[in-house]
């Protein structure tokens, strides 16, 4: 494989100082996003090329292109830390660069070395570091890789021109006003994935897939779903775009991965912290009949989400078709909040980086 390089052309108007700065002071998730993007082409007989750095802006697409039509697509999610010193790393880059190549294989679009993926991201973090929030708080600047076909037809095949992107937004506190309890609405019909099917590769097409079971849930009054396995109905998976995790006292427990399940940097990263923590930490099955009998039991203490954007977020109320109850009282728990600092902590380059999982840039 061709390892490109990549040409820097900055814009000639970034936004100003003072621009910037009114827009960090409450960035939100998702809606602001820096001065540049990276842009890479990959033609069939040539492989990767035109790497660049340029001003962020909005791409021209013919209305046939493949991927507005048959959604072949891939993205990624990965944050940069402003650290004590004032340097910016980001975390675990390279989980995030061999997820990348394993969603290609699975879409049947062409892998990007993991080394261009991490160049890329840190040419962009590089050029707007001053898009990084200041250390102190839990802001971060998440970035978002992604490629698209290019090609332009309404014939269904692979395409034989891909555009990988990598574009970054400011992001605030997940929970400005402190941490807070998700609710969730447990799905017993409609599914996420299936044995075989697109479930463990970060592709749109499972969002768009879970748009109308998330308006059903919302119509409940919850802010998630959780998905079942397709086959019975029966054993947890994940949320929407979060992983799960089930704390019995001083075990935790995730669902392990099963080809359905979107292997999470956050879900793995915590099986490591918990063992570091002291706690037991354990790859499992969990049913839903299983979940509702341990909460009300009280064996099961707490449960919690996971992933890049939330990091980690407690559940709360969980509702399902035939009954409704609430995990450790409504509140976050002591494991959950306890894990929750611990990981931030890394990652903010307050304690030792004990891992090797951060990425400086200097
Ligand atoms: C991205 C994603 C996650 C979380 O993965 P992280 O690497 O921890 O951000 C979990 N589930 C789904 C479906 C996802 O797309």
């Amino acid at each position: 494989m061709t390892t490109p390089t990549i040409e820097l052309k900055p814009s000639a108007s970034p936004l100003s100082a003072a621009e910037r700065d009114a827009i960090l002071v409450a960035p939100g998730f998702g809606r602001h996003f820096t001065d540049h993007m990276v842009t890479i082409r990959w033609t069939e007989g040539r492989g990767w090329h035109d790497g660049q750095l340029v001003p962020y802006g909005p791409l021209s697409l013919d209305p046939a292109n493949m991927t507005l039509h048959y959604a072949q697509e891939i993205f990624e999610g990965l944050k940069a830390y402003r650290q004590p010193d004032g340097s910016v790393a980001t975390f675990r880059p390279e989980k995030n660069a061999t997820r990348f190549q394993a969603s290609a294989r699975r879409l049947g679009m062409p892998e990007l070395p993991v080394e261009t993926f991490i160049e890329a991201c840190d040419v962009l973090v590089r050029q707007d570091a001053a898009w990084v929030p200041a250390h102190g708080g839990e802001e971060s600047l998440y970035l978002r890789p992604f490629m698209i076909a290019t090609e332009v037809g309404l014939g269904v095949k692979p395409a034989n021109e891909y555009l990988f992107l990598v574009i970054a937004s400011p992001a605030g506190a997940y929970f400005p006003g402190g941490v807070r309890p998700v609710s969730i609405w447990l799905s017993e019909d409609r599914v996420r994935a299936v044995p075989g099917g697109v479930g463990d590769a970060k592709t749109g097409g499972n969002y768009a897939a879970s748009l109308l079971a998330q308006a059903e849930a919302a119509a409940k009054g919850c802010e998630q779903v959780c998905y079942l396995d397709a086959v019975e109905h029966r054993w947890v998976e994940e949320l929407g775009g979060m992983n799960l995790y089930f704390v019995y006292g001083d075990r935790i427990v995730t669902p392990g991965l099963t080809g359905s399940i979107l292997e999470g940097v956050t879900r793995d990263s915590l099986l490591t912290v918990a063992r570091d923590l002291g706690y037991t930490a354990e790859e499992g099955r969990v049913s839903v009949e299983q979940w509702q009998r341990d909460a009300e039991n009280g064996s099961l203490t707490e449960v919690f989400a996971c992933g890049t954007a939330a990091v980690i977020t407690p559940v709360g109320t969980v509702k399902r078709e035939s009954a409704e109850w609430r995990q450790s009282g409504g509140e976050p728990g002591e494991v959950t909040l306890k894990l929750r600092s611990a990981l931030l902590d890394v990652q903010r380059g307050i304690t030792p980086d004990r891992h090797g999982w951060m990425h400086r840039l200097g």
